[in-house]
């Protein structure tokens, strides 16, 4: 049994986590400051002996005696990370240096949620981990996007200058249950508008595309990299690498749910990026085979069944 701390662990992606992590038999601390996540997420969890939820703000130290730290707090949507910019790069650098800091006191592995963000509007297709990214230092996504290329900074300088046990994994585009329903993430905010017969807002004309990994295979890689040799840091790309345009999305959800929903056209909000799709050999190569079992037809099916139960 290992004592492991989950930051953001009420969050959709932390929640899976924490929940799998008490499955395989762990001690599991879930910190959260409920910004974006909240408790309903792992009510299911609570009177688990093994599980403790503590409310906290990664911009302040916390001291636990932990093996292992998944450093996940950060608000992940654009208007959520967007709508308190100076806060968001105060959670992943603060966040950071705060987790790093445990880490190396208690000599603990820790684990950053790095994001295919820091590759910005991406010049090259696929990217691999090599590319430094194309991002815009001054614009609206800048608070999330510069915040994770600063936390992942802080990672590799932790190791190399104090020996501290990191691992980073750039996590692409990713859904699921969960999901807030005010989330404004795509997947999510198409299955509401479609689940409710409201128009379905494509930002933009809709050929810009994205890439969709379903939450099991993130927290399948998620625990697999944790657990890799300590030579191996990464960053690692973790992602389904099947790509699709935003109509061709917007198509899939309005037949699947069967929904009346018309396609509306709004503005594309500055410095989204056009395309985006990762080049996960590494993944496979050091994750012992991983690779995404759930393509997005039947990740899609799980995620409105669950929004179809929610929103009732
Ligand atoms: P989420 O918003 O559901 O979860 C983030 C969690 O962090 C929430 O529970 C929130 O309350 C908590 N949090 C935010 N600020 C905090 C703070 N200062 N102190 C403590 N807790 C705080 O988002 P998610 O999709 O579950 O993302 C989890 C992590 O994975 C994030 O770090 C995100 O950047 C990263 N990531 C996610 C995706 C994706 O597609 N889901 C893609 C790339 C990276
Ligand atoms: N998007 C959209 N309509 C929405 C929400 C998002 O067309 O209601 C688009 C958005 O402009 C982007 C893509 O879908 O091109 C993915 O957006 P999301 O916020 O989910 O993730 P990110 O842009 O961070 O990859």
């Amino acid at each position: 049994m290992k004592r492991i701390l989950v930051t953001g662990g009420a969050g959709f992606v932390g929640s899976h986590l924490c929940e799998r992590l008490l499955n395989e038999g762990n001690d599991v601390i879930c910190l959260d400051n409920y910004f974006t996540g909240n408790k309903n997420n792992v009510k299911h969890l609570i009177g688990n002996i093994n599980f403790e939820l503590v409310r906290h703000d990664v911009t302040s130290p916390y001291f636990v005696e932990v093996d292992q730290i998944y450093n996940l707090a950060c608000p992940a949507s654009p208007i959520h990370y967007q709508y308190n910019p100076i806060k968001t790069t105060k959670t992943s650098v603060m966040g950071a240096i705060n987790m790093l800091g445990l880490a190396k006191r208690v000599k603990a592995r820790v684990l950053q949620a790095s994001t295919s963000e820091v590759y910005g509007n991406p010049t090259i297709h696929p990217q691999p981990e090599e590319y430094w990214g194309n991002v815009n230092p001054i614009g609206i996504r800048s608070c999330y996007d510069e915040g994770k290329r600063c936390a992942e900074t802080l990672f590799m300088d932790y190791h190399m200058q104090n020996d501290v046990d990191i691992k980073i994994i750039r996590i692409f585009n990713t859904y699921g249950p969960r999901m807030h329903p005010n989330d404004g993430r795509v997947v999510s905010n198409f299955i509401v508008q479609a689940l409710r017969g409201e128009d379905i807002t494509i930002f933009g004309d809709g050929n810009q595309t994205r890439s969709f990994q379903y939450v099991d295979d993130l927290v399948e890689a998620m625990i697999r990299m944790m657990n890799t040799g300590k030579d191996f840091t990464g960053p690692v790309n973790v992602g389904n690498p099947v790509e699709f345009t935003i109509l061709e999305l917007a198509e899939k959800i309005i037949k699947f749910v069967g929904s009346n929903s018309k396609i509306i056209h709004l503005p594309l909000p500055q410095d989204d990026p056009i395309q985006r799709k990762p080049d996960i050999s590494l993944a496979k190569e050091k994750l012992n085979g991983w690779k995404p079992n759930i393509q997005l037809d039947e990740g899609l099916e799980k995620t409105i069944n669950y929004f179809k139960q929610t929103l009732k």
